[in-house]
């Protein structure tokens, strides 16, 4: 075979290689959907703010998607490791999104069953509700997830 042929694969692989050495380690979990990064963000700061350690299963997770869902629901978490949010809750506002993006996170992550009338509720609460809310249900929501560290897998 021709030599030149060769070469060009190889100096492909050889750039792919470089670039791989020299990226920044993958040390912040799971993949996630662009759209959704900044209320992960947003999650794992609050996490990082009331001291939760969360990084052990969060690291476990492949991702955290924006995918349909199942009919009749609009998030759930598939086999623990991604996290699956329904496109329809970014047009039901960013409260209905940040809160079913909690939720989903609370089960993967910190092993949370459903409980009280706030974010680990069992079903999607009225976006005026999780808006009006939102500061107690997350400070609820922290407290739980602070209590169950232990039990995130
Ligand atoms: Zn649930």
């Amino acid at each position: 075979m021709n030599k030149r042929l060769l070469l060009i694969p190889a100096l492909g692989f050889a750039i792919m290689l470089a670039h791989l050495l020299s990226a920044p380690a993958k040390d912040h979990g799971p993949w996630v959907d662009p759209l959704l990064e900044p209320l992960v963000d947003e999650c794992i700061q609050d996490m990082d703010r009331a001291g939760i350690a969360y990084q052990r299963a969060w690291h476990r997770m492949d991702s955290v998607l924006l995918r349909p869902s199942p009919p009749g629901t609009v998030a759930h978490v598939k086999g623990r490791r991604h996290v699956v949010i329904d496109p329809s809750l970014v047009e039901k506002g960013p409260y209905s999104l940040r809160g079913a993006l909690y939720h989903e996170l609370g089960h993967a992550v910190f092993n949370l069953s459903h409980h009280g009338n706030g974010i680990m509720h069992a079903g999607l609460l009225k976006e005026a509700d999780y808006a009006h809310h939102w500061e107690t249900y997350r400070q609820q929501y922290l407290r739980t997830c602070g209590w169950n560290r232990h039990e995130a897998w």
